[in-house]
């Protein structure tokens, strides 16, 4: 399965890629994660992209295209990958699209996690990365059971600064700007899928493998 899951910041896609990695076997490529370890360890790329995503801007897209490639060239994508935040301008998605031709891979199905921007900002506000595994919590909806200590790996908490509202609210306006349009390259292709975003993690979890499924769940 070759998926793309595609909304707005706060959607709940990096939790449902997550388990959708864990339910197929197949990884998850999430650009914002490999950004950020990139920025924890200081490697060139991040010293590149740290600017830009403080801000909350997005990172040039030619940096990004470079991650993708090298990403989709290791040998754990052969059975399928879920791309998490990736394509986000219209210029990556012809990018990923000239890629893939190349490698001779299509992709399945696009799903697009319909949220308001009431829910995206109550999200974003409100959730903490674990700075070990990333694991991700939310102050009221995903409490840790130890306040500031993920559950998983015992790891410290944090808030990315981009999370913070007015970042968040920028974020917003970035996604409708450049990223929304994005949509529109996929709507032709009869890949796109929308699914309501609102609800619990099982809730979403359940409606886009329902989708899954229509477009042969089981397909690798
Ligand atoms: P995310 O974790 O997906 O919310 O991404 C966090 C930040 O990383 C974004 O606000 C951007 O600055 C940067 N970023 C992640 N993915 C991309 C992408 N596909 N294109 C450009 N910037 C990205």
């Amino acid at each position: 399965m070759k998926i793309i899951l595609f909304g707005p910041p706060g959607a709940g896609k990096g939790t449902q890629s997550r388990r959708l990695s864990e339910t197929f076997g197949i990884p998850q490529i999430s650009t914002g994660d490999i950004l950020r370890e990139n920025v924890k360890y200081q490697t060139e790329l991040g010293k590149a992209a740290l600017a830009y995503m403080e801000k909350g801007e997005l990172v040039p897209d030619e940096l990004i295209l470079r991650l993708i490639k090298e990403r989709l060239c290791s040998e754990d994508t052969k059975a399928g990958f879920i791309l998490d935040g990736f394509p986000r301008t219209i210029n990556q998605a012809e990018g990923l699209s000239n890629l893939l031709k190349e490698m001779g891979i299509e992709i399945d199905v696009v799903i697009n996690v319909d949220v308001t921007d009431a829910v995206i900002i109550e999200r974003n506000i409100g959730r903490r990365l674990c700075s070990d595994c990333q694991m991700m919590y939310h102050i009221e909806f995903s409490p840790p059971k130890k306040e500031g200590i993920c559950n998983k790996c015992g790891g410290g908490l944090y808030q990315r600064i981009d999370d913070r509202e007015d970042k968040v609210r920028y974020r917003i306006e970035v996604y409708k700007k450049e990223t929304a349009p994005v949509l529109n390259f996929y709507k032709g292709s009869g890949l796109l899928k929308v699914i309501n975003g609102i609800g619990t993690e099982d809730e979403i979890n359940r409606r886009i493998l329902s989708e899954l499924d229509t477009k042969g769940g089981s397909k690798q």
